[in-house]
């Protein structure tokens, strides 16, 4: 399952342009309070949702039982995940500045822009 404590992951760069580079990226996971406080917006959002569906003639039927299989689905999902990922040494290949991002659950691969001469890339992990 997830690793609770700060880990850094090797990543590959690769600029639009064709410049490539290489990098560390630092992953701090969120700790349980802060993702139970998240699990529960998530889970309260959808259980208001069911409960204003309650008064919708016929779509209740459909609705309600689907909000809060949600709410109990989202609320678990939302609590399982939970990182902020952060450039930790990541130079621009094109001009070799250094990089800055912060992300909470990015998608793989990151999408970054260089703040300094505006190259876009991506950033994968490389094993
Ligand atoms: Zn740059």
């Amino acid at each position: 399952m997830a690793n609770d404590k700060v880990h850094y992951i090797a990543v590959g760069i690769l600029a639009t342009s064709g410049e490539e580079g290489e990098g560390t990226i630092k992953v701090v996971p969120w700790s349980s309070s802060v993702r139970l406080r998240a699990a529960v917006r998530v889970s309260g959002a959808l259980l208001l949702a069911a409960f204003v569906a309650v008064f919708l003639p016929g779509l209740h039927f459909v609705l309600v039982p689907l909000l809060l299989l949600g709410a109990i689905v989202g609320g678990i999902y939302r609590f399982t995940r939970g990182e902020t990922v952060s450039a930790d040494s990541l130079n621009c290949p094109v001009c070799s500045q250094k990089l800055s991002y912060e992300q909470d659950n990015p998608s793989w691969p990151l999408a970054l822009q260089c703040s300094a001469c505006g190259a876009q890339m991506t950033v994968a992990r490389t094993n």
